[in-house]
């Protein structure tokens, strides 16, 4: 067997990667890179002959988004994916088609697939149930786990020769208000792990006294009459978000005002009421009737919604305030609120407008908008409030599994480094970097 990252070695990139057993090439995940453009934020894959299989492991734009790109080359691939993971998988590859379109009119960005890859995308998917093997071919079989972290996420067991390799994907131990926790095998002899969160700093605060904490900011604010972005990714952090907030509106903890939600949080909170099955038919009804009450989705032409100064929630993506999307335009307005706020509900990668934005905060200066210097006058925090894996339950992962070899993926190289200090005397640990094979 070998291993190699075509992206997400030793940062969160265009996470992809290659595992090659007895000259089947299986291609894990395709995503593009969060923050570079155009052909710049796709997969290394120009040396790459022979891809047999694509598996999906969730639908974030990081693990999924060059997917019709690398099938354009590939047209032969066989992509496999967890049933609920086909419905968005196949939405949010059509709204990054309507993006790229929007950015090549803009700034002439390459539209790197249309609306018809994306239709002949559909034809090859194969929807998989969690834990029902499969076999690939003769003597290696693939299972898809339940990740947790966002809605359709799975984890990936491949089994061959007797050794079975775990690659964990975007996961998360403890169970959300929207997607219950992950599940892992009994064992593994290969781990191939995520490490967003390889820093032991504030991301280990837990999620009830983060709620705590964010509902008294929230309130400062909505009291004083400011209003609060709430930069999101649409997919698991959009509907997560929601729910704790309209949760503490419903109890009372929170002022009833207004919550916009932009329209890729509005269509994928749709499809969480209808395909998801990991919430309960109680909380799917109580969900759909408090969105009735409270929530407005933001409308095509949403000027005056820009100029607004009342108590309002703006749940927007992106959540790392990427150009050109809704919460960026709505974070160049509220920056300069002296009564509003800005809370971040999870990492943000250093390249980002939103850790600009955090840093320039913290050291009272100022950030770049639109070409523009602006001052931050407005509130500005970061809560954990994410759908991965804190430190502790990073550990936790191979002390289960307790595999032969660990490999970490996915994570900014500081990250990766300090998990590997921390378990070098129990595991034999490799950080590739992108292009660096692992004999396995
Ligand atoms: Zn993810």
């Amino acid at each position: 067997m070998n291993f190699t990252p075509l992206g997400g070695g030793r940062e969160i990139g265009a996470n992809s990667y290659i595992l090659s057993i007895n000259g089947l090439n299986i291609m894990i995940d395709c995503g593009r890179h969060p923050v570079k453009e155009g052909y710049g934020s796709l997969p290394l894959i120009e040396d790459l002959d022979r891809v047999d299989y694509i598996v999906i492991s969730h639908s974030h734009y990081d693990h999924l988004s060059s997917l019709p790109y690398v099938l354009k080359k590939f047209p032969d691939v066989t992509v496999l994916t967890s049933t609920e993971n086909k419905f968005l998988a196949l939405r949010i590859l059509n709204n990054s088609v309507e993006v790229m379109k929007k950015k090549n009119e803009k700034c002439g960005e390459p539209v790197l697939y249309t609306h018809r890859d994306v239709k002949k995308t559909r034809k090859k998917i194969v929807p998989l149930d969690y834990l029902q093997p499969v076999e690939l071919s003769n003597d290696i079989v693939l299972t898809l786990y339940p990740a947790g972290h966002v809605m359709g996420a799975a984890s990936i067991l491949i089994e061959h020769d007797g050794k079975k390799l775990f690659y964990t994907g975007d996961i998360s131990l403890s169970p959300q208000l929207t997607v219950p926790a992950a599940t892992l095998p009994e064992r593994a002899d290969i781990v191939i792990s995520e490490g967003t969160y390889g820093l032991k700093d504030a991301q280990t605060a837990d999620r009830h006294s983060e709620i705590r904490r964010l509902n008294k900011k929230l309130k400062k604010i909505l009291e004083s009459g400011g209003r609060v972005l709430l930069p999101v990714f649409a997919l698991g952090r959009g509907q997560e978000v929601l729910f704790m907030i309209l949760k503490q509106m419903e109890s009372g903890k929170l002022p009833r005002v207004p919550v916009y939600i932009n329209g890729m949080v509005h269509v994928l909170t749709e499809l969480f009421l209808t395909e998801h099955s990991g919430i309960d038919n109680n909380e799917r009804a109580w969900l759909r009737e408090a969105i009735k009450k409270y929530v407005v989705v933001v409308p095509r032409k949403f000027n005056w919604l820009l100029k607004e100064k009342r108590p309002m929630i703006l749940i927007l993506s992106s959540g790392m305030l990427i150009e050109d999307t809704l919460s960026y335009v709505f974070a160049h307005e509220i920056l300069i609120e002296e009564k509003s706020a800005i809370y971040f509900m999870g990492y943000q990668s250093p390249e980002s407008p939103g850790f600009s934005v955090l840093e320039a905060f913290r050291n009272s200066k100022t950030v770049t908008f639109d070409e523009e210097e602006l001052e931050v006058n407005c509130d500005v925090d970061i809560f954990n409030f994410s759908g991965h894996a804190n430190y502790f339950e990073l550990l936790e992962i191979p002390r289960r599994l307790q595999p032969e070899r660990l490999i970490y993926v996915h994570g900014d190289e500081e990250a990766l480094e300090n998990l590997k200090e921390e378990l070098r005397y129990e595991f034999q640990i490799d950080i590739p970097e992108n292009l660096e094979n692992i004999a396995l």
